[in-house]
């Protein structure tokens, strides 16, 4: 099995000021805002020098991220955090059910389970989001959207990005892997069965959301890679695709009801 650090993916940019940054296993986007780099997820910590070497590659300096967005509070997805706020500054945003991930208040980041002893690298978080919050920097204003499930405080985003006069929106499910959903792990946890059986609702919540460009939480949500290919062989760009987020949210649903039938 590849370690998380093998997991190279070529960084590029997705459409104008979207741009991809992350590995082969987790997502990491750049948004610029004309006023500063965005960062939507800062990957494991064994990662973060692929998300700084990306960036540059892509002519984008990490020094200019000012702000780290965050779709939830696991491991794989706020691991580069600290040390990006440590070294630029940036704060830091996330949904407010998860912020006792992040602040180490409680064990829950999925360390342990990623193969860490625990979750050192706390942050506080400078931002913190409820359902329906609107806020703007630069030139993006970004809706975050409650989807619990994955974790209390997961949330969805969705922001314009443009190329030229040419404005998209485009938007990320927060989180939808069925691991920490299941009975064993809220079991082990104590976290309520509640977060479960209310997840289809988060998927019903956004469902006539009119999206453009669906960018994923893990590249194989969306197949990231696949879609790279496509874009080098000068095919038109496959992430402009009104119906993604359709077609994501019936395999998310799938992979739920499949979860319920087995009991797990
Ligand atoms: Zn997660």
């Amino acid at each position: 099995m590849l370690k998380t650090w093998e997991g190279y993916l070529e960084p590029f940019q997705i459409f104008g000021n979207l741009y991809f940054v992350g590995n082969r296993f987790v997502s990491s986007h750049i948004i610029d805002t004309g006023e500063g780099l965005v960062l939507l997820d800062s990957n494991h910590p064994e990662c973060l020098y692929m998300v700084t070497e990306g960036m540059r590659k892509l002519g984008l300096d990490p020094a200019n991220i000012t702000h780290i967005l965050h779709s939830h509070g696991h491991f794989d997805h706020i691991g580069g955090t600290r040390a990006l706020v440590e070294m630029y500054g940036c704060k830091t945003i996330i949904g407010r059910e998860d912020v006792p991930y992040v602040t180490g208040e409680v064990d829950l980041t999925w360390a342990k389970e990623l193969g860490y002893d625990a979750y050192i690298q706390t942050f506080c978080p400078d931002i913190v989001l409820d359902d329906g919050d609107v806020f703007t920097i630069g030139n993006t204003t970004f809706r975050a959207v409650s989807t619990p499930g994955h974790t209390p405080g997961t949330m969805s985003y969705f922001f314009n990005v443009q190329d030229g006069d040419t404005v998209y929106t485009a938007a990320m499910f927060g989180g939808a892997g069925m691991n920490s959903m299941k009975l064993a792990f809220l079991n082990k946890y104590g976290l309520p069965h509640s977060l479960r059986e209310n997840f289809p609702l988060s998927l019903e919540k956004v469902k006539d959301e009119q999206v453009d460009i669906l960018i994923g939480n893990h590249p194989g949500d969306v197949d990231t890679a696949g879609k790279w290919a496509q874009i080098q062989a000068g095919e038109p760009n496959p992430f402009i695709d009104t119906t993604a987020l359709t077609r994501r949210l019936a395999y998310i649903r799938k992979q739920y009801d499949d979860m319920i039938a087995s009991g797990e």
